[in-house]
């Protein structure tokens, strides 16, 4: 697919988007199929007032922002590796007046609006891509064999450059009253994640409050799903190592039985957790791979049990790792085995603030519709935007990109397809929180 993809670009004529050249295939939108359900009603903003400044805006920027989408697209980069991306759009932030500044490796941050003022707000984007193959089937398909944005990130990073081009004309007017950080971050998807890295290099100093977007294929275009409190999951990698010095089964007395130990931690840990730790916190060890011994008769001198640790919950999060050291310790103390656990902490659960998810919510039936807003449950996958959650307050919408009456995608898979409406609705979305 990638082979046949890069043959139709040869020879096209190139149209220049700053340093980054964008094939002239990628520019004109998809044809919009007549059969296809349209999206819900937009919402307009209030006539006269700042949203409906928005939505005209983003309707100029409409057929670009897709142009861009497709780019980014066809030319995925995984995480830490996102050159061009961050060259395309730096250069697009550039081309507005604007002075994006490279972060450290890849990605940037760019300021605007009046930075003498207080409440600087961050909208955050992630940029990478996953290292998979796509079978989008798209004239836009990448074009990188193995890699693809199999997790709508080319999404993001357009509808916060959309929202940052929009906040950058009317700050032009004067009617951008705050200042604001648009937050282009890489490695999303790989552990530890851009977020650290980002806030390392000072990405949220001086920030107040930040919003980020994050596509969900199971979710209509046009609507938006939010949630007080946590949205996602930590998940954290587990491995027990107990070791003795081995020998016959007819003789366990005379060594510490490793196999025994093992048993006790894999049937009596994950019961520790669940009495040391609130039920509510949905705190969950489950074992997925146990090693030990290879004879029948011979208790063998070390063996591995490996898990992953996932909880909803922030502070019991925090907790639980030294739970379950504790419990470990305690469990095998009998039995006279060395142990050693390997405790590897991955991200905390996104937690959404009360009030940044009431602006998403106000920002979203203003802009898209009375009825955009639903509930949305709590996945147990991660994101690292939670770090940036853990410093400032804030919160994060999933981003409806299912056609209506349309096929269901999910995410990390080479086949995901978004209905590109979905850019132009977190435009609208972001550029409103970000003027409130
Ligand atoms: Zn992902
Ligand atoms: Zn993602």
């Amino acid at each position: 697919m990638a082979a046949r993809t890069a043959a139709r670009t040869v020879g096209v004529p190139r149209a220049t988007l700053g340093r980054v050249t964008i094939p002239e295939h990628l520019r004109s939108p998809e044809p919009v199929d007549p059969a296809r359900p349209q999206a819900p009603e937009d919402g307009h903003g209030t006539p006269g007032g700042p949203g409906a400044r928005i939505a005209a805006l983003a309707d100029d920027l409409r057929d670009e922002l897709v142009t861009i989408r497709r780019d980014i697209h066809a030319h995925p980069e995984v995480s830490r590796a996102e050159v061009r991306t961050t060259a395309l759009l730096s250069d697009r932030l550039r081309a507005a007046g604007l002075e994006p500044r490279p972060l450290p490796g890849t990605g940037l941050v760019c300021d605007l609006g009046p930075q003498s003022a207080g409440g600087r707000i961050a909208l955050r984007a992630d940029i990478d891509a996953l290292p998979l193959q796509d079978r989008c089937d798209l004239p836009f398909a990448s074009t990188t064999p193995g890699v693809a944005h199999a997790c709508g990130h080319d999404v993001h990073a357009t509808a916060v450059l959309g929202a940052g081009l929009v906040l950058a004309t009317l700050d032009a007017v004067g009617e951008l009253h705050r200042p604001v950080r648009l937050i282009f971050q890489p490695a999303e998807e790989v552990q530890p994640g851009g977020a650290l890295d980002v806030i390392a290099a000072g990405g949220l100093d001086g920030v107040s409050e930040i919003y980020a977007l994050h596509c969900d294929p199971k979710v209509d275009v046009g609507q938006v799903g939010t949630r007080i409190g946590p949205i996602t999951s930590a998940s954290d990698e587990v491995s027990v190592t107990v070791s003795s010095s081995g020998g016959h089964t007819s003789r366990p007395h005379l060594t510490g039985d490793v196999v025994y130990a093992l048993g006790q931690v894999i049937t009596q840990v994950p019961a520790v957790l669940g009495r040391r730790l609130d039920p509510r916190s949905g705190v969950n060890l489950t074992w997925g791979a146990v090693h030990a011994g290879s004879a029948h008769n011979a208790i063998p001198s070390t063996g591995t049990v490996r898990g992953t640790l996932r909880c909803l919950d922030v502070r019991a999060w925090e907790f639980a790792g030294q739970v379950l050291h504790d419990a470990v310790e305690q469990v095998v103390a009998p039995y006279e085995v060395e142990v050693t656990v390997h405790h590897t902490r991955g991200v905390p659960p996104v937690e959404n603030d009360e009030a940044g998810t009431a602006a998403l919510e106000q920002a979203a039936r203003e802009m898209l519709g009375p009825q955009s807003v639903l509930l949305t449950e709590q996945s147990l996958g991660g994101e690292d935007f939670a770090w940036y959650l853990t410093k400032v307050p804030g919160a994060m919408a999933r981003l409806g990109t299912r056609t209506p009456g349309g096929r269901s995608y999910d995410i990390h898979q080479g086949d995901l397809r978004v209905d590109e409406r979905a850019i132009d609705a977190g435009v609208r979305l972001l550029a409103r929180v970000a003027t409130r």
